[in-house]
């Protein structure tokens, strides 16, 4: 059994894997926003990521994965235990026939490009969408109609035991902004996309109006976590938001976006604590309003300050 202090050492010693003590989840988020984790934790290889797993499992120490960092909200005190971050490292695209299959790491963004440059129609729909690949797994990210679980042919996760296993499409238990790995806490390793051949101008012109139809609809550039609530059965969240008029609604530096009332935009200085108070204030509105209670789609982790 390892001790806990002795952790950053030991994990700094694997092969592949690059440890930061104390770090700021601000730097790590797209909210801007976020308390310190004790341990961040950069694998860039699939063995890599077992192993520091494993080495994790030993201790007993709380583990948690992140990819982008674009759909979560890290209160204010930080998170106790390591956080694995895939993004930025452990990328990497290849293909096999019609299938492409990212390391987890990988940004949807780059995963798109390179369905574009190689002439493959599917993804079209996540263009623009910020996160990684493992996180659009786990999220069942989507928009304009099409989600991940449309393309996943099969994930290969990593178990607490270090062990890789693959997931195929149908165990995955895919649903609205859901997934199996939710509640599993199996780590994302890869994903492998079922495509179909298409003109690569074509796909290069989807995503382009993609991208341009969100940064006319969305606060793109903006620091935030895109939609903070799950869109009701038949109704759009945004509509609902806009029609309490919570647009401009501020706690802080945390505002309701004027653009998209289902955003909300750190203006600086904005503490998760912020977010939390004006999250409770707009869903309140939207219950006296229409008697809704919207369910958030963010993912809020950590603990207050
Ligand atoms: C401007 C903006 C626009 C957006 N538009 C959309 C949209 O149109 N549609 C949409 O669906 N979403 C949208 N999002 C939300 C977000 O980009 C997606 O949910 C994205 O898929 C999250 O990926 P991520 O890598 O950033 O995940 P993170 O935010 O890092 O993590 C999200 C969740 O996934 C888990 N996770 C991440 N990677 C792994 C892994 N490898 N293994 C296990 N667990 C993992 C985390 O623990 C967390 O619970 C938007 C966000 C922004 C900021």
């Amino acid at each position: 059994m390892t001790a806990i202090t002795e952790l950053p050492v030991q994990l700094a010693q694997l092969p592949d894997v690059t440890v930061l003590t104390n770090e700021p989840m601000a730097a790590h988020t797209s909210f801007g926003i976020g308390g310190a984790a004790d341990l961040l934790v950069m694998p860039s290889s699939i063995g890599a990521l077992a192993a520091a797993i494993k080495v994790l499992a030993d201790t007993g120490v709380n583990v948690c994965y992140i990819g982008n960092g674009t759909n979560i909200l890290v209160r204010d005190g930080g998170i106790r235990g390591a956080v694995i971050k895939l993004s930025e490292a452990l990328t990497g695209i290849r293909r096999q026939g019609n299938v492409l299959i990212a390391r987890a790491g990988e940004s949807l963004g780059a995963l798109c490009q390179h369905c574009a440059q190689q002439g493959l129609s599917g993804l079209e729909f996540a263009a623009g969408i910020p996160g990684s690949v493992g996180g659009a797994i786990l999220m069942n990210a989507g928009a304009n109609g099409g989600q991940m679980a449309d393309a996943t042919q099969w994930v290969d996760v990593v178990t607490d035991g270090g062990e890789i296993q693959r997931r195929y499409r149908d165990e995955i238990e895919f649903g609205y902004r859901r997934s199996c790995f939710q509640d599993n806490k199996l780590a994302i390793a890869q994903v492998a996309v079922q495509l179909t051949p298409a003109d690569s101008r074509d796909v290069y012109r989807a995503l382009y109006e993609a991208v341009e139809e969100r940064c006319r609809r969305q606060p793109v550039g903006q620091a935030s976590a895109g939609c903070i609530f799950k869109h009701p059965a038949d109704d759009y969240a945004g509509r609902l938001l806009e029609e309490a008029q919570t647009k401009g609604m501020r706690v802080g530096d945390a505002m309701v976006s004027p653009k998209h009332a289902n955003f909300i935009v750190n203006l600086g200085h904005a503490t998760a604590r912020d977010v939390l108070q004006l999250i409770e204030q707009i869903q309140q509105k939207v219950h006296d309003e229409f008697g809704i209670l919207l369910e958030s789609e963010i993912r809020i982790i950590g603990q207050d300050a």
